[in-house]
């Protein structure tokens, strides 16, 4: 489906903000005469900012007035940037408006501050990065990831191989926005040791996780020597102890059964022709960002 037939069938008009001569990040839609920038550089409207990775550009948009984020995200993309947060926040689960427009958020438990938003007006659904779907609601349109949605993207989280090589305090890497974060917590919990670098101590504070001084060490994959790399990606040489802050292949078409939708549109990570042959099977349509094929 392209952009006219889901303004044509759902009410708004999905399209790509140029400039000059070049495609700005993910997509916007217009909604009567508002304009949303899903995950991408500031544009004329607002800025919908799912979460504070930096493929999903906040940083770009820490000074942006119109740009509309979480309490976390905001403060992780302060403390990264070294810049306040100029835009709109919000509490996971508070109902923002924009205009005459609700919009209701929900947590996605991708990294923390991670927030979907709600459209009820269209029933639609943007998600941003998934880990868990449990608490997102049912809609008419979903706009999602598809990062892991190749069929060999198949994992669990390794958590007890995680705390097992922290007690023997090991070197984790993990990537510093998020997912150190989480590690740091379930470190914690069970009352293992550990210590963290700069970068990812920074953020710690700012969200409230103690971080202690000795045991095993959380670094930046980049600075891992020795060790074990906590990811669900093949590439790294260093042994991996699989941790993801994503959805895999199976859990992806497990929000689409929960979500529900008519249609979805994949925006970020490249969808497989299985997925999208899966939910064509089961009378879902799909659209990739191949197919918004308005250019404003
Ligand atoms: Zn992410
Ligand atoms: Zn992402």
């Amino acid at each position: 489906m392209n952009s006219s037939q889901i303004a044509l069938n759902f009410g708004f008009l999905p399209y790509r903000e140029v400039f000059g001569e070049r495609k700005k990040p993910h997509f916007s839609i217009r909604v009567d005469n508002l304009d949303f920038h899903i995950d991408s550089t500031p544009g004329t409207g607002f800025n919908l900012i799912t979460h504070a990775h930096s493929d999903h550009y906040g940083q770009r948009n820490v000074e942006n007035p119109r740009a509309i984020a979480s309490d976390e995200t905001a403060k992780i993309l302060e403390v990264v940037s070294e810049k306040s947060f100029l835009g709109v926040r919000f509490k996971i689960g508070e109902t923002i408006k924009v205009g005459d427009l609700k919009i209701k958020t929900f947590p996605t438990f991708h990294i923390y501050g991670a927030s979907a938003f709600y459209f009820p007006k269209l029933d639609l659904l943007i998600t941003g990065d998934v880990k868990s779907w449990k608490k997102l609601p049912k809609c008419k349109v979903l706009i999602t990831e598809a990062t892991y949605s190749h069929p060999s993207n198949v994992f669990e989280d390794e958590i007890e191989l995680l705390l097992e090589k922290a007690e023997e305090g090991h070197c984790l890497g993990a990537y510093p926005i998020g997912k150190a974060q989480r590690v740091a917590r379930i470190l914690s919990n069970d009352g293992i040791e550990f210590c963290v670098d700069e970068k990812i101590a920074k953020i710690c504070r700012a969200l409230g996780i103690e971080v202690g001084s000795g045991g095993a060490k959380i670094t930046s994959p980049s600075k891992l020597k020795k060790g074990y790399i906590l990811t669900a990606q093949k590439y790294y040489k260093l042994p991996r102890i699989v941790i993801s802050d994503h959805l895999d292949y199976r859990g992806l078409l497990e929000m689409i059964e929960h979500c529900k939708p008519e249609h979805v549109i994949f925006y970020h990570g490249k969808a497989s022709k299985t997925l999208i042959e899966k939910l064509k099977e089961r009378g879902i349509t799909v659209s990739t960002l191949e197919d918004i094929d308005v250019f404003l």
